[in-house]
């Protein structure tokens, strides 16, 4: 290992190897195949980097993030070592010239997309190549179990045997369920015992769910707050991102947008100001971010809840990559879900990967709603019922609140009666009104105040019966028409709680979480 401590010091002038990696390239060093399981940030790169430059040939790394390719080649050409990418963004000249050199061997490194295994050009210059290792980056995608499948990166392993000479096989990814983790392991021939998982802990994460919070306020309350620190806002549709941006901008942040509706050109000049720091927001769809080595981010604040668990880990994980303390908050609303059953819907999977995603969709939701420590929640997601499962973080919001659950039953049924008697035309603030009795002239003139619970839990100022309201909305035990202005509408759950067959149960809280928003 001495040689490879070497290069770590000497090319990348770091003192000692992050945990993994120095087992990962043991591993190559014996010549066997090896799955490296690490966090986003973990130093994954590195694992492939150091053997090879201490190997003879050429390292094969293929990678699905062609923006990825030309940052890593610069970053190893600074190193002083011979480096290349071949893929789609050069021109066919070019590639060939590339091609040959590298059968030549005259590169150490090698970035190609999944894409190019299908060229018969490029694998019989493999076969001329003396190959040090092949690198799977992002393996995961490999799988159908995954949340990335790229059928063309599975379609390599087959070729793997053509190329001959017997290569060492390296997966890297952060992450895998523990399926996807046998898939990969049984695609790529490595053993069990070869595969270096550090676990997927990013202790300086803090991770919040806020509900029935108005989004746009809780993100400018946020961001005064948290002046001048980098963050990505995520958002599920472009017209969101939209709508965040104009926002922002017109509040005067320095901000940018990336989305898949933007041309090429905008979208690399979004990215490059936000990795340049020239401004400090970025609010973008999930099409942003994969690859980006950013290590200043202080918060991802995700505007809708994402598709997955594996997308939200992998999204939240490009905060703190310094290992400075950093906050995660999902803002859930139920109406988010449908947005993301509409795109499981859209998305052309046969009956088998539908159901998949919502079971996935459904294990997301799971955890905006579960009333215990989220970090725990995420780790056993990946994990599956390791000692991990009874851990609390501390530093979660669940964690963080402090209060009593009380049985909020009774004043569930007066919400939910007084939905029926405004025959379920209105939304959770003039509902919030009639329960408290205000003198509001609308509703007077709508003639609400003559209802029977127009007033009856006058003892909770407004804002409280609205919390209520809509925590009985995230809990699914009243639903809220889609739109802009929701329609309060009474569901199944409704009316088992109206007719006694259901409790409700709600977190009270004394002190505010840290990063309760103040609508001041
Ligand atoms: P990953 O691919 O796992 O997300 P990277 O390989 O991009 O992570 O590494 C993240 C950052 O950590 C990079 O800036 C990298 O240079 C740095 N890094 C990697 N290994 C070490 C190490 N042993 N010591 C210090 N910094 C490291």
């Amino acid at each position: 290992m001495e040689k490879y401590l070497n290069i770590l010091q000497n090319y990348f002038g770091y003192s000692s190897f992050r945990p993994g990696q120095a087992e990962v390239i043991d591993t190559i060093d014996q010549g066997e195949n090896v799955l490296a399981v690490m966090p986003t940030g973990g130093g994954k790169s590195l694992c492939y980097q150091v053997p090879g430059l201490a190997m003879n040939g050429t390292a094969i790394i293929i990678s699905p993030l062609i923006s990825l390719m030309k940052d890593q080649v610069d970053g190893l050409h600074a190193l002083g070592a011979a480096a290349t990418y071949i893929n789609s963004s050069i021109s066919a000249g070019e590639q060939y010239q590339r091609l040959m050199a590298m059968q030549q061997n005259r590169y150490q490194f090698v970035y190609v997309a999944p894409e190019r295994f299908e060229s018969g050009a490029f694998i019989q210059a493999l076969q001329q190549t003396n190959i040090s290792l092949i690198a799977f980056d992002e393996a995961h995608c490999i799988s159908q179990w995954g949340h990335d499948f790229r059928p063309s990166y599975r379609s390599i392993v087959p070729i793997l045997q053509e190329i001959g000479g017997n290569p060492t096989v390296m997966g890297l990814t952060a992450t895998a369920t523990p399926e996807v983790i046998e898939d990969i392991q049984a695609l790529l021939h490595i053993a069990p015992a070869n595969t270096v998982h550090t676990g997927f802990e990013r202790k300086n994460l803090s991770f919040f769910i806020e509900k029935g919070v108005n989004k746009i306020d809780y993100i400018l309350s946020y961001l005064k707050k948290h002046q001048g620190e980098v963050g990505i806002i995520y958002a599920a549709t472009r017209k969101q991102v939209e709508h965040v941006y104009d926002v922002l901008k017109g509040k005067g942040y320095a901000v940018s947008k990336y989305h898949g509706g933007l041309s090429e050109q905008e979208r690399q000049a979004a990215q490059t100001a936000f990795i340049f720091d020239q401004t400090e927001l970025m609010v973008a769809t999930t099409a942003f971010g994969m690859g980006i080595d950013k290590s200043n981010v202080r918060f991802i604040i995700h505007y809708a809840i994402p598709m997955n668990m594996e997308s939200y880990y992998q999204e939240a994980g490009r905060a703190g990559r310094d290992g400075e303390p950093s906050n995660c908050v999902l803002l859930f609303s139920p109406q988010d879900i449908h947005t993301q059953k509409f795109l499981i819907e859209k998305s052309d999977l046969d009956e088998e990967g539908t159901q998949r995603e919502y079971q996935k969709l459904n294990k997301m939701v799971n955890y905006c709603r579960t009333q215990n420590c989220l970090y725990s929640y995420i780790l056993n997601y990946f994990e599956m019922g390791s000692a991990a499962s009874s851990v609390s973080c501390g530093r979660c919001s669940n964690c963080l609140k402090q209060g009593e659950l009380e049985d909020i039953t009774e004043e569930a049924q007066m919400i939910l009666s007084c939905v029926k008697r405004m025959r379920e035309r209105f939304g959770a603030s003039m509902t919030a009104k009639v329960l408290k009795g205000s003198k509001d002239k609308k509703l007077i003139q709508f003639g609400l105040s003559k209802l029977s619970t127009y007033g009856i839990l006058s003892k909770y100022t407004e804002k409280e019966i609205t919390e209520r309201i809509h925590f009985l909305i995230a809990e699914e035990c009243l639903s809220a028409e889609e739109g802009q202005f929701p329609v309060l509408k009474l569901n199944q759950k409704s009316m088992d709680i109206l007719t006694g067959k259901e409790n409700v149960t709600m977190f009270i809280q004394d002190v505010p979480a840290v990063s309760e928003t103040d609508y001041s």
